[in-house]
């Protein structure tokens, strides 16, 4: 059987410099924040690699995945793929910072298949936006802007998901519910650090913290070395085909109809 997805998010670093209070990723409230290492990657794109046929978008992201100072190491490791992934490496920042040379230089030598989406959260944010754009434009790298402030199509605002209650409480309801949502439908998936294939950060963040259980199906324990790789095949088809996750009992969804906060809202930083 082929396993052929739609998306993939690696998460390089539970790290960030913004503090956004509704983060999709629950990123401000870690207590244990960490970068990905360069062996942890290695060995999880090894083992992901083998479990997925093809991706058609695989994306390196954090937290603030800059802040890594593996990422070039990383990087490079992802490219290494490139054959099994079929549009695109996209790599997500938050305009904060600027790409170093040698990371705009493998952006280049890849340029086919590589893109670069800058979340621009306003001047007083996303500082960098303009300086990041003029390099990639002098190096003809593909990018967007997803523009979260301003006038713009993403200037919808962002959902709150830090409410865990219990929202459906029929696979009827959830199902129905999930059917709205971008991530259920869109096939979001992500891998973690702890090198886990979660179908979206809500659902990790949910059995990381003991709310939903721990279930193969429902998630992919990619580097268990004692499930093998057609298990974890089975698994993942088995999260890909269906309509919902425990985890979307719990959530509202990332639906249109959902209320709206002011996206990149800041917490107050500990002094
Ligand atoms: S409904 Fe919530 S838990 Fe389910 S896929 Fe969407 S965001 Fe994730």
């Amino acid at each position: 059987m082929k396993t052929d997805i739609k998306r993939t998010a690696l998460n390089v670093s539970t790290y960030c410099n913004l503090k956004c209070k509704h983060c999709l990723a629950f990123i401000p409230y870690y207590k244990d924040p960490k970068h990905m290492s360069y062996q942890e990657a290695k060995n999880i794109l090894d083992i992901y690699f083998k479990v997925v046929d093809s991706v058609e978008h695989f994306t390196v992201t954090g937290g603030e995945p800059l802040l890594n100072v593996a990422l070039y190491d990383i990087l490079q490791e992802v490219y290494k793929y490139q054959h099994q992934i079929i549009d695109s490496v996209d790599f997500v920042t938050n305009g904060t910072l600027e790409i170093p040379e040698n990371i705009l230089d493998l952006f280049e030598m890849n340029h086919n298949n590589s893109k670069v989406i800058i979340s621009n959260y306003g001047e007083n944010l996303s500082t960098k936006t303009n300086l990041i754009k003029t390099a990639l434009e002098k190096r003809n790298i593909k990018y967007r802007i997803s523009q979260f402030s301003g006038d713009s199509l993403y200037f919808d605002g962002w959902i709150d998901f830090t409410d865990h209650s219990l929202k459906w409480d029929t696979e009827e309801k959830r199902d129905k519910n999930a059917q709205g949502c971008l991530h259920r439908t869109g096939k979001y998936f992500l891998i973690n650090g702890g090198g886990e294939l979660h179908c979206c950060s809500r659902s990790f963040w949910r059995m990381k913290n003991g709310i939903i259980p721990k279930v193969y199906g429902e998630y992919v324990p990619l580097t268990d070395n004692t499930i093998s790789i057609e298990e974890k095949r089975k698994y993942l088809l088995e999260m890909y085909n269906k309509k919902s996750s425990i985890s979307c009992a719990y959530c509202v969804g990332l639906r249109n109809d959902i209320e709206r906060q002011y996206p990149a809202q800041q917490l107050e930083r500990e002094q």
